[in-house]
């Protein structure tokens, strides 16, 4: 099956709105745009089935959960989990992770050790510390050069006390993505929990967690042409089973007495509250959409418009690239040698192409790169050739300017 950018952006119908004609939109990995399907299946669980679930039975809250469980055997189906009972609920990947580390660890003993890395987005990072402070837990870091993590190490930092590894999937600030069976290899016959965060690769390759070997995969729904607010963990059944919950409230319990409760069962242990019925509609409409796209063909777009800005950026004097083609998800990552990142997005902004500046989430990264900020543009299936063309050629616009001493140049000095 071949595959037409031009064709897939035409279901996103924020391109066609008048204002959006001249948009060139590169800041996919901090979230995608959403198909017609997405949308109209939010606005259509209020039109239609809007009421909360399981509390009640009649006919509007049997349409609602009917609707929350199937959505459930789809996302168990989109990372080919054994059973929608390893399918819970979160806003995001962070809440996912920061459900995981508070789980997880408050069954540690104190000296106990988790295993990050330095390419973490901070959602990775954050919880651990955390916990790594209230249990008196070790962190540890996979070996790197200049931030890069070297995941074919992994196993030096490895020990006997090694609870956790929890490592990205691909990175958001670089494309980087690890080779997850050499990972997998390393981690084998350990008394381990091997946690994936997939936030990006999810947007990218299928992903397939009984193949992958992990034991958790986190990811978000907005970054893979879902809505904001709903995210997926995926955890093995047994594991789940036996971890405590994280917050407590309605719908996670199966009885309540005044000094202590019964939990539900999985997953309803872990999804505390009222979810957000309408955004996991959405979902459900956007595994649907991902599903009937040749999702190979999609990739091998992506990939080729990446390495073509990755072979132009590099004839490019006058910037430092950061990233590299090889093993990357997307994204194309630099700094200007002279001047302000954000000095260069303002003026892209100006011309309607939208890529970020900054730290990414991902601040040791970034600073062991030496550089406080990078611009990053990163790319999705709807991205077309125009729209890279017009990137590069605005970069070079923006460089040559920069040269010219007089007062044709950008403005400098907008503040970050
Ligand atoms: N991990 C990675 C690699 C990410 O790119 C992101 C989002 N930028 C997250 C975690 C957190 O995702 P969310 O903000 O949707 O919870």
């Amino acid at each position: 099956m071949s595959f037409s950018a031009e064709a897939f952006k035409r279901q996103f119908p924020l391109f066609a709105q008048p204002e959006n004609q001249q948009l060139v939109y590169l800041d996919n990995a901090a979230t995608t745009q959403k198909p017609q399907a997405v949308i109209d299946a939010i606005c259509g669980f209020y039109l239609h089935s809007n009421a909360n679930t399981h509390r009640s039975s009649h006919r509007l809250a049997r349409l609602a959960t009917d609707m929350v469980e199937r959505v459930r055997g789809q996302a168990a189906g989109f990372l080919n989990a054994t059973s929608a009972r390893e399918i819970v609920f979160c806003r995001g990947a962070t809440e996912a992770l920061n459900l995981l580390a508070n789980s997880l660890c408050s069954e540690l003993q104190a000296g106990d050790e988790i295993v990050i890395s330095t390419a973490e987005h901070h959602a990775n990072i954050v919880p651990w510390q955390m916990m790594a402070q209230r249990f008196q837990l070790t962190l540890r870091y996979v070996p790197h050069t200049a931030g890069i993590p070297q995941f074919d190490r992994l196993s030096e930092v490895l020990t006997a006390r090694t609870r956790i590894v929890s490592l990205t999937g691909g990175s958001n600030a670089l494309g980087l993505r690890p080779d997850l069976q050499g990972i997998a290899r390393q981690l084998r016959g350990r008394q381990l929990h091997w946690i994936v965060d997939g936030a990006q690769l999810a947007a990218h390759e299928r992903v397939d967690v009984q193949q992958l070997g992990c034991d958790f995969l986190v990811c978000s729904a907005h970054k893979f042409y879902g809505p904001s607010g709903i995210g997926l963990l995926y955890g093995r059944e047994q594991l789940l089973e036996a971890m405590p919950p994280w917050q407590g409230g309605g719908e996670m319990i199966a009885e309540v007495d005044l000094y202590t409760s019964h939990y539900a069962g999985l997953p309803h242990k872990f999804e505390a509250g009222t979810s957000s019925l309408a955004a996991i509609a959405g979902l459900g409409a956007a595994l649907e959409f991902l599903g009937t796209q040749d999702r190979e063909a999609m990739a091998a777009h992506e990939q080729q418009l990446m390495a073509w800005l990755h072979e132009e950026l590099a004839e490019i004097p006058g910037i430092r690239l950061l990233s590299q083609p090889q093993h990357n998800l997307g994204i194309v990552a630099f700094a200007p040698v002279n001047g302000s990142a954000a000095d260069l997005m303002h003026w892209l902004d100006g011309r309607d192409i939208a890529v970020r500046v900054g730290h990414h989430c991902a601040q040791p990264l970034i600073r062991a790169a030496g550089e406080t900020a990078t611009v990053r543009a990163s790319i999705a299936a709807y991205t077309t050739r125009n729209d890279v063309e017009a990137f590069v050629q605005a970069l070079r616009e923006y460089l040559a300017l920069a040269e010219t001493p007089d007062s044709e140049a950008p403005q400098r000095g907008v503040e970050w």
